[in-house]
């Protein structure tokens, strides 16, 4: 059974990973960025209001962003393994999942921080050329990562979930240092 949280800052890579883990093991990638940019392209209520925030850089509230997590992993496909990719980002966040998996039965899930540079960050976000990719909004996505984010590479690893990888290396060099981790840390 595998359930695993991707941490790391925005650019590190953690949607391109967390997508090929998620096929290679036939489970299904919950991606709170790909939710909420459906819900905006549809004009959902939902992605109305998470518009601002996201165009911004700034998180959506708490209370919207853990409406879907519930909501998608009560789905029956997740009874197989789960991988989330940009949930939790806030200590709060984080607390709320850990009653949920709980009430959900699901145990054992591993945390992977993808670590990678700032300045390698940066230059990767500004290539991959998306709406809220502009520099400006970037500076901002990176400050509330350190400010909101980070802090939960602390959490996890005091409950010793926490598993590092080395983000700034090829994209098939982190794969298997990711499978790698990931096999050994069972
Ligand atoms: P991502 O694709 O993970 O980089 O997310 C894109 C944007 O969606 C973020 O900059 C936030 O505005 C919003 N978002 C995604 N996940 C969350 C979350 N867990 N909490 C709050 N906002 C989120």
């Amino acid at each position: 059974m595998t359930r695993i949280i991707f941490l790391g800052p925005p650019g590190a890579g953690k949607g391109t990973q967390a997508k090929a883990l998620a096929e290679n093991l036939n489970i299904p990638h919950i991606s709170t960025g790909d939710i909420l940019r459906q819900a905006l392209s549809e004009q959902t209520p939902l992605g109305m209001e998470a518009q601002t925030y996201m165009d911004k850089g700034e998180l959506v509230p708490d209370r919207l962003v853990e409406a879907m997590v519930e909501e998608r992993l009560n789905q029956s496909d997740t009874k197989s393994g789960w991988i989330l990719d940009g949930f939790p980002r806030t200590v709060v966040q984080a607390a709320f999942l850990e009653n949920l998996l709980q009430s959900l039965g699901h145990s054992g899930e591993k945390v992977v921080n993808l670590d990678v540079p700032d300045e390698v960050v940066i230059e990767r976000l500004l290539q991959r050329g998306r709406k809220d990719d502009a520099e400006d909004v970037i500076r901002r996505r990176l400050q509330i990562y350190r400010s909101d984010t980070s802090p939960l590479i602390d959490y996890y690893y005091t409950r010793h979930k926490l598993v590092m990888v080395n983000g700034n290396q090829s994209l098939e060099d982190v794969t298997t240092e990711l499978e790698e981790a990931i096999a050994s840390a069972d």
